[in-house]
Protein backbone atom coordinates (compact mmCIF):
# COMPACT_ATOMS: atom_id res chain seq x y z
CA UNK A 1 0.00 0.00 0.00
CA UNK A 2 2.44 2.28 0.91
CA UNK A 3 4.93 3.98 -2.08
CA UNK A 4 8.75 4.56 -1.54
CA UNK A 5 9.91 7.46 0.29
CA UNK A 6 12.16 9.36 -2.27
CA UNK A 7 12.10 13.12 -2.33
CA UNK A 8 14.51 14.90 0.48
CA UNK A 9 12.38 17.93 2.04
CA UNK A 10 13.88 20.98 4.18
CA UNK A 11 10.42 20.36 6.05
CA UNK A 12 8.90 17.42 6.68
CA UNK A 13 5.74 17.70 8.26
CA UNK A 14 4.06 14.25 9.65
CA UNK A 15 0.41 15.19 10.80
CA UNK A 16 -3.43 15.32 9.76
CA UNK A 17 -5.44 16.71 6.57
CA UNK A 18 -8.56 17.44 6.99
CA UNK A 19 -11.66 19.17 5.81
CA UNK A 20 -13.09 21.71 8.32
CA UNK A 21 -16.69 22.93 8.10
CA UNK A 22 -16.91 26.98 9.05
CA UNK A 23 -19.69 27.24 10.77
CA UNK A 24 -20.46 31.45 12.03
CA UNK A 25 -22.13 32.07 15.17
CA UNK A 26 -22.75 34.81 17.44
CA UNK A 27 -21.73 33.05 20.70
CA UNK A 28 -20.76 29.32 21.05
CA UNK A 29 -23.81 27.62 22.07
CA UNK A 30 -23.45 26.12 25.95
CA UNK A 31 -24.12 22.03 26.48
CA UNK A 32 -27.90 20.92 25.44
CA UNK A 33 -28.52 24.28 23.80
CA UNK A 34 -28.97 25.32 19.83
CA UNK A 35 -27.80 28.56 18.61
CA UNK A 36 -28.61 29.62 14.79
CA UNK A 37 -25.45 29.24 12.66
CA UNK A 38 -24.36 30.59 9.42
CA UNK A 39 -21.67 29.33 6.75
CA UNK A 40 -21.10 26.10 5.89
CA UNK A 41 -18.08 25.89 3.52
CA UNK A 42 -16.10 23.05 3.26
CA UNK A 43 -12.39 24.35 3.45
CA UNK A 44 -9.09 22.33 3.86
CA UNK A 45 -7.87 21.97 7.36
CA UNK A 46 -6.00 19.72 9.69
CA UNK A 47 -3.43 21.03 11.71
CA UNK A 48 -0.50 18.93 9.76
CA UNK A 49 -1.45 20.20 6.25
CA UNK A 50 -2.06 23.92 7.60
CA UNK A 51 1.26 23.80 8.54
CA UNK A 52 2.48 22.34 5.77
CA UNK A 53 0.89 24.70 3.21
CA UNK A 54 1.52 27.60 5.75
CA UNK A 55 5.54 26.61 5.05
CA UNK A 56 5.44 25.66 1.45
CA UNK A 57 3.34 29.32 0.72
CA UNK A 58 6.34 31.00 2.81
CA UNK A 59 8.41 29.33 -0.10
CA UNK A 60 9.80 26.61 2.30
CA UNK A 61 10.58 22.95 0.50
CA UNK A 62 8.12 20.79 1.94
CA UNK A 63 6.90 17.04 1.76
CA UNK A 64 3.74 16.11 3.80
CA UNK A 65 3.07 12.60 5.11
CA UNK A 66 -0.32 11.54 5.48
CA UNK A 67 -3.73 10.17 4.66
CA UNK A 68 -6.29 11.20 3.16
CA UNK A 69 -10.06 8.63 2.79
CA UNK A 70 -11.72 7.69 -0.54
CA UNK A 71 -14.46 9.78 -0.26
CA UNK A 72 -15.03 13.24 -1.93
CA UNK A 73 -14.21 15.47 0.63
CA UNK A 74 -10.44 13.98 0.16
CA UNK A 75 -9.96 16.47 -3.23
CA UNK A 76 -10.95 19.38 -1.26
CA UNK A 77 -8.25 18.52 2.04
CA UNK A 78 -5.71 18.01 -0.76
CA UNK A 79 -6.56 20.97 -2.62
CA UNK A 80 -4.30 23.92 -1.17
CA UNK A 81 -1.87 21.50 0.21
CA UNK A 82 -1.26 20.51 -3.47
CA UNK A 83 -1.47 24.52 -4.34
CA UNK A 84 1.52 25.12 -2.47
CA UNK A 85 3.62 23.14 -3.93
CA UNK A 86 4.49 20.76 -1.21
CA UNK A 87 4.89 17.54 -1.91
CA UNK A 88 2.31 14.75 -1.58
CA UNK A 89 3.60 11.69 -2.92
CA UNK A 90 3.41 10.20 0.73
CA UNK A 91 -0.23 11.36 1.39
CA UNK A 92 -2.12 8.17 0.59
CA UNK A 93 -5.62 7.59 -0.16
CA UNK A 94 -7.10 5.10 2.05
CA UNK A 95 -10.85 3.36 2.09
CA UNK A 96 -12.75 5.20 4.56
CA UNK A 97 -13.66 8.59 5.12
CA UNK A 98 -11.02 11.72 5.18
CA UNK A 99 -10.50 13.40 8.41
CA UNK A 100 -13.01 16.50 9.18
CA UNK A 101 -13.23 18.96 11.75
CA UNK A 102 -16.15 21.34 12.34
CA UNK A 103 -15.28 24.84 13.31
CA UNK A 104 -17.01 26.54 14.95
CA UNK A 105 -16.37 30.44 14.88
CA UNK A 106 -17.68 33.37 17.16
CA UNK A 107 -18.61 36.72 16.37
CA UNK A 108 -15.33 37.53 19.04
CA UNK A 109 -13.18 35.22 16.62
CA UNK A 110 -12.64 32.48 18.98
CA UNK A 111 -13.29 29.36 17.73
CA UNK A 112 -14.71 26.02 19.40
CA UNK A 113 -13.30 22.74 16.92
CA UNK A 114 -14.48 19.11 17.53
CA UNK A 115 -11.90 16.58 14.90
CA UNK A 116 -12.86 13.40 13.79
CA UNK A 117 -9.66 11.48 12.65
CA UNK A 118 -11.39 9.42 9.83
CA UNK A 119 -7.65 8.68 7.76
CA UNK A 120 -5.59 10.90 9.91
CA UNK A 121 -6.28 7.40 12.27
CA UNK A 122 -3.98 5.15 10.36
CA UNK A 123 -0.94 7.74 10.48
CA UNK A 124 0.10 5.40 13.13
CA UNK A 125 3.75 3.62 14.27
CA UNK A 126 3.97 1.34 11.29
CA UNK A 127 3.25 4.37 8.77
CA UNK A 128 5.65 6.19 9.87
CA UNK A 129 8.41 3.40 10.47
CA UNK A 130 8.01 2.50 6.63
CA UNK A 131 9.34 6.19 5.76
CA UNK A 132 12.09 5.87 8.32
CA UNK A 133 14.73 7.26 5.34
CA UNK A 134 12.28 10.18 4.43
CA UNK A 135 12.46 11.43 7.94
CA UNK A 136 16.27 10.42 8.65
CA UNK A 137 16.67 12.78 5.28
CA UNK A 138 14.71 15.74 6.40
CA UNK A 139 16.35 19.25 8.09
CA UNK A 140 12.98 19.99 9.98
CA UNK A 141 10.60 17.36 11.08
CA UNK A 142 7.25 18.87 11.99
CA UNK A 143 4.40 16.65 13.86
CA UNK A 144 1.20 17.34 15.76
CA UNK A 145 -1.49 15.90 18.20
CA UNK A 146 -4.05 14.59 15.44
CA UNK A 147 -2.25 11.36 14.72
CA UNK A 148 -2.26 8.56 16.77
CA UNK A 149 0.14 8.68 19.92
CA UNK A 150 2.15 5.51 18.23
CA UNK A 151 2.89 7.89 15.18
CA UNK A 152 5.11 10.45 17.20
CA UNK A 153 6.90 7.76 19.22
CA UNK A 154 7.89 6.13 16.16
CA UNK A 155 8.78 9.42 14.63
CA UNK A 156 10.72 11.08 17.31
CA UNK A 157 13.81 8.56 17.33
CA UNK A 158 13.67 8.73 13.41
CA UNK A 159 14.59 11.95 13.16
CA UNK A 160 18.45 13.74 12.31
CA UNK A 161 17.21 17.25 11.75
CA UNK A 162 14.90 19.46 14.12
CA UNK A 163 11.69 18.09 15.84
CA UNK A 164 9.74 20.54 15.57
CA UNK A 165 6.92 19.14 18.17
CA UNK A 166 3.40 20.68 18.77
CA UNK A 167 1.17 18.67 20.64
CA UNK A 168 -1.93 19.57 19.87
CA UNK A 169 -4.28 18.51 20.84
CA UNK A 170 -2.59 17.50 23.84
CA UNK A 171 -2.61 13.29 23.72
CA UNK A 172 -0.74 11.08 26.01
CA UNK A 173 3.10 10.71 25.27
CA UNK A 174 5.93 9.77 26.66
CA UNK A 175 8.19 12.07 28.48
CA UNK A 176 11.12 11.05 26.10
CA UNK A 177 8.97 12.14 22.98
CA UNK A 178 8.36 15.74 24.41
CA UNK A 179 11.88 16.20 25.42
CA UNK A 180 13.26 15.14 21.96
CA UNK A 181 11.40 18.32 20.89
CA UNK A 182 13.37 21.47 19.51
CA UNK A 183 11.19 23.21 19.98
CA UNK A 184 7.82 22.50 21.70
CA UNK A 185 5.56 24.88 20.52
CA UNK A 186 2.66 25.17 22.78
CA UNK A 187 -0.33 27.52 23.70
CA UNK A 188 -0.94 28.30 27.23
CA UNK A 189 -3.74 25.92 27.73
CA UNK A 190 -1.74 22.97 25.70
CA UNK A 191 1.65 24.06 28.07
CA UNK A 192 -0.69 22.99 30.99
CA UNK A 193 -2.15 19.66 30.27
CA UNK A 194 1.76 19.02 29.06
CA UNK A 195 2.96 19.88 32.22
CA UNK A 196 0.12 17.68 33.95
CA UNK A 197 0.94 14.62 31.71
CA UNK A 198 4.81 15.18 32.81
CA UNK A 199 3.40 14.50 36.09
CA UNK A 200 3.63 17.72 37.62
CA UNK A 201 0.90 18.36 40.45
CA UNK A 202 -2.17 20.35 39.45
CA UNK A 203 -1.35 22.76 42.13
CA UNK A 204 2.18 23.07 41.00
CA UNK A 205 1.56 24.14 37.61
CA UNK A 206 2.08 28.19 37.27
CA UNK A 207 -0.61 30.20 35.87
CA UNK A 208 1.90 32.71 34.31
CA UNK A 209 3.48 31.97 30.61
CA UNK A 210 7.36 32.85 32.47
CA UNK A 211 6.60 30.31 34.80
CA UNK A 212 5.53 27.70 32.69
CA UNK A 213 8.36 27.80 30.82
CA UNK A 214 10.55 27.28 33.72
CA UNK A 215 8.42 24.65 34.64
CA UNK A 216 8.68 22.90 31.17
CA UNK A 217 12.18 23.54 31.38
CA UNK A 218 12.45 21.78 34.68
CA UNK A 219 11.10 18.69 32.99
CA UNK A 220 14.04 18.61 30.65
CA UNK A 221 12.25 20.38 27.38
CA UNK A 222 15.23 21.77 26.06
CA UNK A 223 13.62 24.32 23.77
CA UNK A 224 9.71 25.92 24.23
CA UNK A 225 7.43 28.62 22.16
CA UNK A 226 4.23 29.36 24.28
CA UNK A 227 2.27 31.31 21.76
CA UNK A 228 0.04 33.86 23.68
CA UNK A 229 -2.80 34.85 21.11
CA UNK A 230 -2.68 38.45 20.73
CA UNK A 231 0.13 38.78 22.95
CA UNK A 232 2.92 37.08 21.00
CA UNK A 233 4.75 34.53 21.64
CA UNK A 234 7.21 33.41 24.91
CA UNK A 235 10.45 32.09 23.73
CA UNK A 236 13.08 29.66 25.44
CA UNK A 237 15.71 28.52 23.82
CA UNK A 238 17.86 27.05 26.79
CA UNK A 239 19.97 30.18 27.12
CA UNK A 240 17.36 32.63 27.78
CA UNK A 241 13.75 33.36 27.76
CA UNK A 242 12.33 36.61 25.23
CA UNK A 243 9.26 37.87 24.58
CA UNK A 244 7.95 38.59 20.98
CA UNK A 245 5.31 40.95 20.76
CA UNK A 246 2.25 40.47 18.55
CA UNK A 247 1.60 42.19 15.19
CA UNK A 248 -1.54 44.50 16.19
CA UNK A 249 -4.15 43.29 13.87
CA UNK A 250 -8.13 43.05 13.73
CA UNK A 251 -8.97 39.44 14.06
CA UNK A 252 -11.76 38.20 12.23
CA UNK A 253 -11.00 34.47 12.61
CA UNK A 254 -7.94 32.95 14.87
CA UNK A 255 -8.56 29.56 13.36
CA UNK A 256 -5.41 28.43 12.41
CA UNK A 257 -3.18 31.15 13.39
CA UNK A 258 -1.11 28.89 15.88
CA UNK A 259 -0.85 26.35 12.57
CA UNK A 260 0.45 29.15 10.48
CA UNK A 261 2.73 30.64 13.05
CA UNK A 262 4.39 27.08 13.33
CA UNK A 263 4.48 26.75 9.27
CA UNK A 264 6.27 30.05 9.79
CA UNK A 265 9.03 29.08 12.62
CA UNK A 266 9.63 26.31 10.26
CA UNK A 267 10.38 28.01 7.22
CA UNK A 268 12.71 30.23 9.33
CA UNK A 269 14.77 27.83 11.24
CA UNK A 270 15.16 25.89 7.75
CA UNK A 271 16.78 28.91 6.63
CA UNK A 272 19.02 28.87 9.50
CA UNK A 273 17.32 31.34 11.81
CA UNK A 274 17.92 31.11 15.65
CA UNK A 275 14.53 30.49 17.46
CA UNK A 276 13.99 33.81 18.46
CA UNK A 277 14.58 35.48 15.24
CA UNK A 278 12.23 32.88 13.67
CA UNK A 279 9.31 33.78 16.41
CA UNK A 280 9.39 37.05 15.15
CA UNK A 281 8.48 36.76 11.40
CA UNK A 282 5.92 33.35 12.93
CA UNK A 283 4.04 36.19 15.07
CA UNK A 284 3.63 38.10 11.62
CA UNK A 285 2.40 35.26 9.31
CA UNK A 286 0.44 34.02 12.82
CA UNK A 287 -1.55 37.67 13.10
CA UNK A 288 -1.93 37.94 9.00
CA UNK A 289 -3.61 34.24 9.39
CA UNK A 290 -5.74 36.27 12.11
CA UNK A 291 -6.99 39.01 9.56
CA UNK A 292 -9.50 36.82 7.15
CA UNK A 293 -11.98 33.76 7.78
CA UNK A 294 -10.72 30.20 7.73
CA UNK A 295 -7.16 28.44 7.91
CA UNK A 296 -5.37 27.58 4.79
CA UNK A 297 -7.43 30.48 2.81
CA UNK A 298 -6.54 33.01 5.30
CA UNK A 299 -2.74 32.21 5.12
CA UNK A 300 0.11 34.59 3.62
CA UNK A 301 2.56 33.75 0.67
CA UNK A 302 6.37 35.00 -0.09
CA UNK A 303 6.24 38.38 -0.85
CA UNK A 304 2.73 39.10 0.85
CA UNK A 305 2.68 42.66 2.89
CA UNK A 306 2.46 41.16 6.83
CA UNK A 307 1.73 43.43 9.93
CA UNK A 308 4.50 44.78 11.91
CA UNK A 309 5.19 43.81 15.09
CA UNK A 310 3.44 46.10 17.73
P1 LIG B 1 -3.51 28.75 18.94
O1 LIG B 1 -4.45 29.10 17.83
O2 LIG B 1 -2.72 27.51 18.69
O3 LIG B 1 -4.12 28.81 20.32
P2 LIG B 1 -2.48 31.41 19.35
O4 LIG B 1 -3.90 31.87 19.50
O5 LIG B 1 -1.56 31.63 20.48
O6 LIG B 1 -2.39 29.89 18.91
O7 LIG B 1 -1.91 32.13 18.03
C1 LIG B 1 -0.68 31.79 17.47
C2 LIG B 1 0.07 33.05 17.10
O8 LIG B 1 -0.69 33.78 16.13
C3 LIG B 1 0.30 33.99 18.27
O9 LIG B 1 1.53 33.68 18.92
C4 LIG B 1 0.35 35.33 17.58
O10 LIG B 1 1.64 35.57 17.08
C5 LIG B 1 -0.62 35.17 16.40
N1 LIG B 1 -1.96 35.65 16.75
C6 LIG B 1 -3.04 34.92 17.12
N2 LIG B 1 -4.10 35.70 17.40
C7 LIG B 1 -3.69 36.98 17.20
C8 LIG B 1 -4.31 38.27 17.32
N3 LIG B 1 -5.57 38.40 17.72
N4 LIG B 1 -3.55 39.37 17.04
C9 LIG B 1 -2.26 39.26 16.64
N5 LIG B 1 -1.63 38.07 16.52
C10 LIG B 1 -2.32 36.93 16.79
Amino acid sequence: MARPCSSVPAILVVGSINVDLLVRVDRHPCPGETVPGEGGELLPGGKGANQAVAAARLGGRVAMLGAVGSDAAAATALSALRDSGAATEQVLALPGPTGQAIVTVAADGENAIIVIPGANARVDGDRVRSCASLIASAGIVVSQGEIPASGIEALAPLVRGRFLLNPAPVIPLPAEVLRAADPLVVNEHEAGLVLAGLGVPAADIPAAPQGMLRALRGQGIRAAVLTLGAQGALVSDGTGTWHVPAARVEAVDTTGAGDAFIGALAVELSRGKDLVEAARLACRVGAAAATSAGAQPSYPRAGDPLPELA
